[in-house]
């Protein structure tokens, strides 16, 4: 029975099969979700599983960005996803295309109206609500909604409401209790959904992420259930470095997929630039799986030990050192790795202080310093060269003080 969820995969591509085979479990029909063009792709109803994967070069580095838009093509991505934050990126934007084979999506941060610059060049837009705040307060969302709707619509555009958990929405985070980081999610989202509706775009698909696999099942699930002809694409955030990223990642996709949920698909890994094909390999790995009945996630995912959170950079990483202190971090915590903490590295400040917010100790990068925090709290800024030795005074300070 045709499942949709992927056509057949490269074999050359295909990463090792998974080491456990725990069950032969049966799918459910896919939701009815809407079909959304995006350039020659189409996601949603019964066409395949689209995967995708973004560029974490810097946009402006046009040499740097046409290889990385190569490479993902090399790895045969679906669609790529490239950050636009200025209007540099916008000029080097139009270069960059001309090597673009496969659909592009731009992801907007702050600077909404770059919109109207960009969209002629590229297939899809994905706007942050949680974003739209940050420029001209004076201006209604919806009134910021309607323009970007109209900008794609005019332009042949496909756009994505991309939900994060660590960008939400303040007014949402306000309206629920403490804690509850999924509520506000979700009614982000679905006032956003209301607004396209009632413009009248709904080419259009929605994102729900999170760094923890278990949140990333609870909201798409929830959101399916009250809005399942809305295509979703699927994603863990932060989900780290593999192997742990890759087995964060595939247990969300898993359980969602299984259920039918689920339109296109990202992996987001911490990589060298030139490993960033891995994306691409390891999800079609997993939809190849699923389509074949094979799962890892079958008990329920508790995870234990240390959990290092880190971001798969992006064209906003402040410096590239940021992957290699990725890693080291990794490294230099081993001897931690029975103890329940959470660190998380992150690349940039458009996403880094929200993100780290909810972790024991993270750290995200400015280009000359690494800024240390406990939860929400600032311990301070540090040298590339010196963070990690705080780090380690850090933990043990938490290893010794907690129960
Ligand atoms: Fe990009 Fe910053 Fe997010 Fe990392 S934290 S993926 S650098 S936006």
């Amino acid at each position: 029975m045709p499942t949709g969820l992927s056509g057949s995969p490269d074999s050359a591509l295909l990463a090792p099969k998974p080491a456990r085979i725990l069950a032969a479990v049966s799918r459910q029909p896919r939701n009815p979700t809407r079909e959304v063009r995006i350039g020659d792709v189409t996601i949603g109803g019964d066409h395949p599983v689209a995967v995708q994967s973004m560029a974490a070069t810097r946009t402006q580095d046009i040499e740097a960005t046409t290889r990385q838009i190569r490479l993902l093509q090399n790895a045969k991505a679906d669609i790529i996803r490239i950050a636009v934050d200025s209007r540099r990126d916008t000029e080097a934007l139009t270069q960059i295309t001309e090597v673009a084979e496969r659909p592009l999506s731009v992801d907007l941060q702050e600077h909404y109206r770059l919109a109207e610059v960009i969209a002629p060049h590229v297939q899809k837009i994905r706007y942050n609500p949680g974003h739209l705040y940050h420029h001209e307060p004076e201006r209604s969302i919806r009134d910021k909604v309607r323009y970007l709707a109209e900008i794609a619509g005019s332009n042949d555009c496909a756009m994505r409401v991309g939900v994060n958990a660590g960008s939400v929405d303040p007014d949402k985070v306000a309206q629920f209790p403490a804690g509850d980081s999924i509520g506000p999610m979700l009614a982000s989202a679905f006032e956003h959904c209301e607004m396209l509706d009632e413009i009248g775009f709904t080419r259009y698909c929605v994102s729900l992420k999170d760094s923890d696999p278990n949140k990333v099942i609870d909201a798409n699930r929830r959101f399916a259930d009250q809005r399942p002809e809305v295509p979703l694409h699927l994603g863990v955030t932060e989900a780290g470095m593999p192997p742990e990223g890759i087995v964060k990642t595939r247990i969300a996709f898993e359980q969602l997929l299984s259920a039918g949920i689920g339109d296109t698909i990202r992996v987001s890994l911490t990589l060298p630039f030139d490993d960033k094909g891995e994306e691409i390999i390891a999800g079609r790995q997993i939809l190849h799986d699923i389509e074949a009945g094979r799962y890892l996630s079958v008990p329920e995912y508790r995870p234990e030990g240390l959990n290092i959170i880190s971001c798969p950079s992006c064209s906003r990483v402040e410096n590239e050192a940021f992957i290699d202190l990725a890693h080291r971090v990794r490294e230099v915590t081993e001897y931690a790795r029975m103890h329940c903490l959470t660190i998380a590295v992150m690349g940039c400040r458009v996403n880094g202080p929200g993100e780290t917010d909810d972790a024991d100790l993270g750290m995200w990068c400015a280009p000359t310093f690494v800024n240390l925090k406990r939860g929400g709290e600032l311990i301070g800024k540090f040298g590339y060269d010196e963070v990690l030795d705080v780090l380690k005074l850090e933990i043990d300070r938490l290893i010794t003080t907690t129960p």
